[in-house]
C-alpha cells in the first residue's frame, strides 16, 4: 500500500471499529492504478455524517446535506462521504437532495466514468463491479451505465469527459462520444463556475490538443461562454504545440487567437477570479506588443519575472519555438539586472523628499521612476551617496521632466 493509503488506514479502522463499512474510493483509486500521484484521499463509507463525527473530535462541515464531511486526522485531511444515490436529477444538473444508502455498490453507480467507480479496501483489494480498472488497462473513459441518461442527469459530465482526455491522454468510448456529441446543448444547463473549474484542469492537462479537437468535434465548444463564433480560432490552437503550457499560459494563447474586442469581459463571462483576470488582461497587452518588438531591458524590468516568462513562452509557442529553455534564459535576465523592483532602489521616496526639500507629489513618482531607470542601465550606481548626487544634479533638468 503507498503512502496517502497507508496513512489513512487508520481512520477506516476507526469507522470499521464503529461498525461500519468504509473504502478509498474515487479519483486517488484511478489514479494509483495509473502510477500517476494522488492528490486527495476520498473515502466512501456506510456511516451518516452525524455518525462519523461521534467517531472522530476534529471534522468540518463542507457538506453534510450532501453526505460529505471532512475528517481532520494525524495531520491530514479526508474528505468522507456516505454511500448515496442520486435519484431525482432535475434539469440536467446534480440534484439539491440525496439519498442515502447503506450499500457500496449504489455508490459506485451514481458515480461518472468507470475509471472513477472503483473502491479500494484498507487492504488494498479493488472493487470494481463496473469494470473500471480494464478501462484503465484501455484507457478508455465510460460512463457508469447508459451515457445518454448519465449526461442528461448531469450536463457536466460531458466537460468532465474532455477534461479527463487532457489529464490522461485516455479516448472516450465510442457510445459515450456519441452521446456527448448528441447532449452536448445540454451543458447550458450548468453553471459557468463548474464548467469553468473542468475547463481550467483541461487547460492545464498535458493531452490538451486531443481535448481541443474533441471539444470541435462533438462541438461542445459552442456550449462554452462566448466561444460559439470561435471555431478557427480553437482549431489554430491545437495546431501549436500546447503540451508544455501552464492554465495560465493557456487562456494568455486562447485570449490571442480569439482576437476578443474586450478580453476582461471575456473573462467576466468565464466568472474567473479578479485577480486572474487582471493578470492576464496586462499578460495579454504584453504579448501583444511582444509580437510587435523584442523585449527591451525597460520592458522586461516592468513587465516582471512571472509575467514576462508566461508572455514569453506563449510568444515563442505561436511561433511554433520550442519553449524548453525560455523559462530559463528569461530567469537569467532578470538575475542580470541590478534591481528587479523598486523597493530595490537604496533610496525611498522619503530620503528624495528631504534631499530636495520638498514635499511629496506626483513629481516624486516621476523621479523615482528616473532613478529607477538610471539604475536599471546602470547609469547610476545603486547606492544612497550616487543617487544623491545624482538627483541633486539632476534635479533641474528632471524638474522639467517631472
Ligand atoms: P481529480 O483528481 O481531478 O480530483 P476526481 O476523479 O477525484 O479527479 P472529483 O471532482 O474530485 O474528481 O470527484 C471525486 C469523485 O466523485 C469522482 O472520481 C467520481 O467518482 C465522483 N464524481 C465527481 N463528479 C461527478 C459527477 N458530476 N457525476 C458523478 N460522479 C461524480
Ligand atoms: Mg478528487
Amino acid at each position: 500500500m503507498i503512502a496517502p493509503f497507508k496513512k489513512a488506514i487508520p481512520v477506516i479502522e476507526r469507522i470499521e471499529n464503529a461498525g461500519f463499512e468504509a473504502y478509498f474510493v474515487g479519483g486517488a483509486i484511478r489514479d494509483y492504478v495509473l502510477n500517476r500521484p494522488i492528490a486527495d484521499v476520498d473515502i466512501a463509507t456506510s456511516a451518516l455524517p452525524s455518525e462519523l463525527k461521534a467517531i472522530f473530535s476534529k471534522t468540518v462541515d463542507v457538506g453534510v446535506e450532501h453526505g460529505t464531511i471532512l475528517i481532520l486526522y494525524d495531520g491530514e485531511s479526508y474528505e468522507a462521504t456516505t454511500f448515496r444515490t442520486e435519484s431525482s436529477y432535475q434539469d440536467y444538473r446534480r440534484p439539491t437532495s440525496v439519498t442515502f444508502v447503506r450499500s457500496l455498490h449504489e455508490d459506485l453507480q451514481r458515480r461518472d466514468f468507470t475509471m472513477n467507480a472503483i473502491a479500494m479496501t484498507k487492504t488494498g483489494t479493488l472493487i470494481d463491479p463496473f469494470n473500471g480498472y480494464k478501462a484503465i488497462q484501455q484507457k478508455l473513459i465510460q460512463t457508469v451505465g447508459a451515457p445518454e441518461e448519465r449526461f442528461q442527469e448531469d450536463a457536466l459530465r460531458m466537460m468532465r469527459a474532455i477534461r479527463f482526455v487532457s489529464q490522461l491522454g485516455f479516448q472516450l468510448h465510442e457510445e459515450t462520444k456519441t452521446a456527448l456529441t448528441h447532449f452536448a446543448p445540454l451543458l447550458q444547463h450548468i453553471a459557468v463556475e463548474r464548467i469553468g473549474m473542468e475547463f481550467s484542469k483541461l487547460l492545464a492537462g498535458v493531452y490538451k490538443k486531443t481535448a481541443f479537437e474533441l471539444l470541435i468535434q462533438t462541438k461542445l465548444y459552442q456550449q462554452l461562454p462566448d466561444l460559439i463564433t470561435k471555431e478557427e480560432a480553437i482549431k489554430k490552437c491545437y495546431q501549436l504545440n500546447l503540451a508544455p503550457l501552464n492554465e495560465i499560459q493557456m487562456w494568455l494563447l486562447l485570449l490571442y487567437l480569439l482576437e476578443l474586442k474586450n478580453a476582461q469581459d471575456f473573462l467576466w463571462k468565464w466568472k474567473l477570479p479578479g485577480k486572474k483576470v487582471k493578470y492576464l488582461v496586462r499578460a495579454l497587452l504584453l504579448l501583444q506588443e511582444r509580437m510587435q518588438q523584442n523585449w527591451s531591458l525597460t520592458s522586461l524590468y516592468y513587465a516582471k519575472e512571472e509575467t514576462a516568462i508566461d508572455v514569453e513562452i506563449v510568444y515563442q509557442t505561436l511561433s511554433g519555438n520550442s519553449v524548453d529553455q525560455t523559462a530559463n534564459n528569461m530567469k537569467a535576465s532578470f538575475k542580470d539586472m541590478v534591481i528587479t523592483d523598486r523597493n530595490e532602489l537604496a533610496v525611498t521616496g522619503n530620503d528624495v523628499m528631504k534631499w530636495l526639500g520638498k514635499s511629496g507629489g506626483p513629481w516624486l513618482k516621476s523621479m523615482l521612476q528616473h532613478i529607477e531607470i538610471a539604475v536599471l542601465h546602470k547609469q547610476l550606481e545603486n547606492n544612497k551617496d550616487s543617487i544623491k548626487e545624482w538627483v541633486q544634479t539632476c534635479n533641474l533638468q528632471l524638474e522639467k521632466d517631472c
